[in-house]
């Protein structure tokens, strides 16, 4: 959570961060910790502070009581009622004391006396001693007025002739003016010397908070709270302390632990304490009032090593809350590095199957237009063998129509034989009528040369008809132009021209159909015939020579060339500057066609000195001679 809060931050300002959230929450952890084992610390104090609260209010109170019904006792006895009757007599005095002497030592109190109605000792357990109380005056004494008022009384002071601490138990005897007071004095050194043992501090004080009783021997007579002016010039004229200082103990409060005022936390002061190490630190304050008395029980019990153990173990349980935290962070991260992992895992494998979607649909697409184009491919094969069918049926139109432009010629040219024949054979009938068979013979012999002269020549222009395979061979250049030139030869002398084979290189053989490069020459030859049709006393050229690996058939003519408007469209189909009945546009067009079909080309300009010529290239079979 902290983590995403401070994603946004740079990575070593967070890292700090973490680590200063990190030591907080690893400190207060410790320290709601150290609150938690020192209010527990503070119980189990407080448990055993108790108990032994209760342990020293029996003993005490069983020391007290232990003696409470001595006054009674004494007071019972006949001599010490007689001389309250006779303070005078010296023999009733005597007795008394020796019986008080004996009740003293017996009971084991520190004193025991007789007081008479003015206040003086009567009669007590110390009359041998130089500081008896026998004839001293104690009427000032508390504890002698609070009998007389109320019956009997119960008393702390310290004697005023002694100075010796005691408890004071008295009880009243006799009536009006014969009233006395019997006092025992009980001593309480026993009951402090048995808590002397004990290590930690306890005290009793009186309703002075005078320190009355305490293990401590230097707090004995301390007051808890400073006393005021009035107050100790009151003490001091009961002589209830005998004149101690009553200097006060000086402790600290700490804390309250509740509104109690009988259970808080104090510090003690090296300087007011006994010894240094026992007496001195903090102590949790528990107090008690004990029943009968005006007094208060108070135990102090230390509270340096349940301070010490709730630290050490604030300690520990910070430690612990650090790792805890540590491992949880730890846990966090590996956690988020695992949920890294899967998410990239996760988008790795949408990625995937993206890809192979897209790759599916690609490949149908590509599927698709693999398809359209094999169906392309099909119609182009289909076009383009329809069109190859029509090229092929226009060029078999251009022979026919090369074929209709000769057939003026052939049928000229035939009617000269057929005339000789006409002509042979009427001669023959009158050879035969007039008897000379030799003469017929003759006649029947050039009759059968006009024949095959007649048959060679439809012979020629059948071949040239026949429609061609169209498949290329290896062909003789030589043979082709010769087989032009004789298809042509009626027409060339009719039109009184004249061609030059300029000298070849023999056998030159290129790959191509030969009926078409024929028709192409056909072409070439007629388009110089009819450029030279005003005549002219140059001949038609014809060469065929090797360039590189190129055949090149050359057909110049001496005729007005190419005009510039002519050159552009030259190759252009239906191109003509022919009449209708001379030309349809397609020669030349078809020709370039056949020298592309074959391999090469067909390339037409002027010569530089003057005329037309046109290039036929063709590739080379080889230029070894035919054999
Ligand atoms: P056609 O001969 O039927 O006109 P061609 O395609 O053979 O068709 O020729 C196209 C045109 O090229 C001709 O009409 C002519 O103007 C021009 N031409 C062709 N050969 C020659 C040439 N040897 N000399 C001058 N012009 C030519």
């Amino acid at each position: 959570m902290a983590c995403t809060m401070l994603a946004f931050l740079p990575s070593r300002l967070r890292a700090s961060l973490l680590i200063l959230l990190w030591l907080a929450a690893s400190s207060l952890g410790g320290w709601l910790g150290y609150q938690a084992f020192v209010r527990a610390g503070l119980e189990t104090v407080a448990t055993a502070g108790n108990n032994r609260l209760d342990r020293y209010v029996v003993s005490l109170q069983r020391e007290i009581d232990k003696f409470a019904f001595l006054p009674d006792v004494a007071a019972l006895q006949p001599e010490v009622k007689a001389l309250l009757k006779s303070p005078g007599d010296a023999l009733l005095q005597s007795s008394a004391n020796l019986y008080l002497q004996e009740l003293n030592r017996r009971a084991g109190t520190l004193t025991v006396y007789l007081i008479g109605q003015d206040g003086h000792v009567l009669a007590a357990s110390n009359w041998q001693r130089a500081d008896s109380y026998v004839g001293e005056d104690l009427s000032f004494r508390p504890y002698v007025q609070q009998a007389l008022r109320e019956g009997r009384g119960r008393y702390f002071g310290i004697g005023t002739t002694r100075g010796e601490p005691g408890y004071y138990l008295t009880t009243t005897l006799g009536q009006g003016a014969q009233q006395g007071v019997v006092v025992v004095k009980v001593g309480l050194a026993q009951l402090e010397e048995s808590w002397a043992s004990v290590e930690s501090p306890v005290l009793v004080s009186d309703e002075n908070s005078v320190v009355i009783l305490s293990n401590v021997p230097a707090w004995r007579f301390a007051a808890l709270q400073p006393l005021d002016e009035e107050r100790r010039s009151a003490l001091e004229a009961s002589q209830k302390y005998n004149r101690l200082s009553l200097n006060p103990l000086g402790w600290q409060t700490l804390k309250p632990l509740s509104s109690d005022d009988a259970f808080k936390q104090v510090r003690i002061e090296a300087a007011k304490a006994a010894s240094a190490d026992q007496r001195t630190g903090r102590f949790l304050l528990q107090s008690r009032p004990l029943a009968g008395t005006p007094w208060q029980i108070t135990v102090l019990s230390p509270l340096t090593a349940a301070l010490q153990l709730a630290t050490s173990r604030a300690w520990v349980a910070g430690v612990l809350i650090a790792l805890a935290l540590l491992l949880a962070a730890l846990l966090y991260q590996r956690r988020k590095h695992v949920r890294e992992q899967l998410a990239a895992q996760q988008a790795l494998k949408q990625a995937n199957e993206a890809l192979e979607h897209k790759v599916q649909q690609r490949t149908a697409d590509l599927q698709t237009a693999n398809q359209s184009l094999q169906q392309e491919v099909a119609e182009r094969i289909q076009a383009e063998a329809t069109l190859r069918a029509a090229q092929d049926e226009l060029v078999q139109a251009g022979k026919l129509a090369v074929i209709g432009q000769l057939s003026t010629e052939v049928a000229h040219e035939l009617n000269q034989p057929l005339a000789a024949l006409r002509a042979l054979a009427g001669n023959s009938q009158r050879f035969l009528e007039r008897g000379q068979p030799e003469m017929v013979q003759s006649n029947l012999q050039r009759m059968a040369d006009l024949a095959d002269r007649m048959g060679q020549m439809t012979g020629q222009l059948r071949n040239f008809a026949r429609k061609s395979v169209g498949q290329p061979q290896p062909v003789d250049l030589e043979k082709v132009i010769d087989g032009a030139l004789a298809l042509l030869e009626s027409r060339i002398a009719r039109a009184g021209a004249a061609v030059l084979r300029q000298p070849s290189m023999p056998g030159l053989r290129a790959n191509c159909d030969p009926n078409r490069v024929q028709q192409v020459l056909v072409n070439l030859i007629s388009n110089a015939l009819d450029a030279m049709q005003g005549g002219s006393q140059h001949p038609i050229e014809i060469a065929c020579l090797q360039t590189g690996d190129w055949a090149q058939i050359t057909v110049r003519d001496h005729g007005p060339g190419l005009s510039e408007q002519v050159l552009p469209h030259l190759f252009e189909p239906f191109f003509t500057t022919k009449p209708e009945s001379q030309g349809l546009g397609l020669g030349l067009s078809l020709s370039a066609d056949i020298a592309r079909a074959s391999g090469g080309s067909l390339t037409g300009g002027n010569h530089p000195e003057g005329g037309a010529i046109f290039t036929l290239s063709l590739p080379l079979v080889d230029t070894l001679p035919l054999s």
